[in-house]
């Protein structure tokens, strides 16, 4: 089980999980109240499913190193990063995520 946390916000919020059953069935679960918020656009969407996807299907676990500008080296990072910063660097993270 993998958590995928908010960046902001005294809390970390889990906004995402990929749960793997005893019987190797896998789910991912979404916060609803994030997925609908209206400050959460097309990039973080594809950043969170990408990320959960990243878990269940890859087998990917989470990596934290950053970029040399502060940015998360992936999106396999254990917290969530601006949706706007990914879909601007989307080539970037899509083919670091697959290597
Ligand atoms: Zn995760």
């Amino acid at each position: 089980m993998q958590d995928f946390s908010k960046i902001s916000g005294t809390t970390p919020d889990i906004i995402g999980e990929c749960i793997t059953y005893t019987n190797g069935q896998k789910e991912i679960i979404i916060d609803e109240e994030y997925w609908n918020a209206p400050e959460i656009g097309d990039g973080d969407r594809e950043e969170l499913i990408f990320h959960e996807l990243g878990h269940c299907q890859l087998g990917l676990v989470h990596v934290n190193t950053l970029l040399p500008n502060g940015m998360p080296t992936t999106i396999m990072n254990a917290q969530h990063f601006s949706g706007t910063w990914y879909e601007l660097n989307r080539n970037y993270y899509l083919t670091v995520l697959f290597e």
